[in-house]
């Protein structure tokens, strides 16, 4: 009898081993990966407060993982821009863009070099979003198989086709400890994912990437005109919907500039 109490008891002992958190993300930098003052917010709520301007957050988030090191997502806008006082306008949204520091100096003020940045996830493969994918030429980027493909599509490659990267397809849970889950949210663009981020302290907080672009879209479930698919894009806004109920979590709007403001950003953090 003996033997089979020890017998089970390692058993047990086992599977618990087995399903244990691997490690844990103690920390989670917001980075200020630029800003943008649009002439009409329109472009991203069709017929809803037509010519009236906006301004957009733009942030990048840094996540160290306790065994496996630093995860980053996102890249913002270019560091280009930093060189520029009074930014870089685009005609295609009617935006200016603005960098007031490169992405390279915050991390080097928190002591992080790029090659120190293992792995990068990309929301998607839109400018603000992939501007400084090359400074990273050795990490790993986690990106869906289908925004890969649409991103070499375009006449301006968002990077470099031979960059290491690690393509799925659907959600994933990045280093098996449930501390980082991609969820696929397809319709902004074909391959767009969000990161569902767990912390000891602040819970679980899903960073959206431009599943949704500020507060009020949100709320009315708006779709940008300009998205790839607007069925996709609203069943992915559900998605995020049921995801934030489920966990209790948070929801960090990336382009919504109050609630960006109202955060802490590097070189504080999260826990
Ligand atoms: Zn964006």
């Amino acid at each position: 009898m003996a033997k089979l109490e020890s017998l089970l008891l390692a058993v047990i002992l086992t599977l618990v081993a087995g399903f244990a958190c691997a490690g844990d993300v103690d920390r989670l930098y917001v980075i200020d990966c630029g800003w943008a003052h649009a002439v009409d917010q329109s472009l991203w709520s069709p017929g809803v407060n037509v010519g009236v301007p906006i301004d957009l957050s733009n942030n990048c988030y840094l996540m160290h993982h306790t065994s496996e090191g630093y995860l980053l997502w996102d890249t913002g806008i270019t560091d280009r821009l930093a060189g520029l006082p009074d930014g870089q306008y685009v005609q295609a949204t009617g935006q200016t863009w603005h960098r007031t520091q490169t992405l390279v100096a915050v991390l080097a003020g928190l002591g992080i070099k790029p090659g120190d940045v293992h792995y990068i996830g990309i929301s998607h493969v839109h400018p603000d979003h992939v501007g400084n994918v090359e400074l990273f030429s050795g990490s790993t980027l986690i990106m869906q198989k289908a925004e890969w493909d649409w991103g070499l599509k375009l006449s301006l490659k968002p990077f470099r086709p031979e960059h290491k990267a690690q393509l799925i397809e659907g959600d994933k849970d990045v280093f098996g400890d449930g501390c980082l889950t991609i969820l696929s949210t397809p319709g902004h663009t074909p391959g767009h994912q969000s990161l569902l981020v767990r912390l000891k302290q602040t819970g679980y907080v899903v960073l959206s990437g431009d599943a949704v672009h500020f507060a009020s879209n949100w709320e009315h479930r708006r779709v940008p005109g300009f998205n790839t698919d607007k069925a996709q894009s609203a069943a992915s806004m559900e998605k995020i919907a049921r995801i934030i109920a489920e966990k209790h979590a948070q929801l960090w709007i990336n382009h919504d500039k109050p609630s960006s403001d109202a955060r802490r950003h590097a070189p504080e953090f999260y826990e």
